[in-house]
């Protein structure tokens, strides 16, 4: 049910530091930054194929990221699959027993609708369902 690799999430201190390493090592292009309030996140675009990278800093000391660069340090904080209805997915994740963190979908970067399943259901990688109309 899902389709494909959404992008790939990766949780770092500083963007500007980050993509330094991205854009200059890798080569890849930064398509836009955009901060996303209620996940107190700013977030780089690097498209590659069809899928996409984003970088992840903090905005806030006690948001998400925040919390998992104290915990684990950067690196890769969540994979993101594309979904074609959303609220469907999470229905047959609720009837398949996974564990979810949103009950809802709600908004993330770039209009997306998405929703986390909890890493104690999936094998340890937090996994997000994304749908983009
Ligand atoms: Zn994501």
């Amino acid at each position: 049910m899902v389709k494909k690799v959404d992008h790939i999430g990766i949780a770092v201190e500083s963007l500007d530091e980050a993509l330094k390493f991205y854009e200059e090592v890798l080569g890849m292009k930064l398509q836009g930054i955009e901060v996303v309030e209620e996940q107190k996140v700013k977030v780089a675009f690097l498209p590659i194929g069809d899928t996409e990278i984003e970088l992840l800093e903090s905005t806030d000391k006690e948001g998400p990221i925040a919390k998992f660069i104290e915990k684990k340090g950067e690196g890769i904080q969540h994979i993101a699959y594309r979904v074609d209805d959303i609220e469907k997915a999470l229905q047959e994740m609720r009837e398949k027993g996974i564990r979810l963190i949103d009950e809802k979908p709600r908004y993330g970067a770039g209009g997306a609708k998405i929703a986390f399943l909890h890493p104690k259901s999936t094998k340890g990688v937090l996994v997000e369902l994304c749908q983009r109309d």
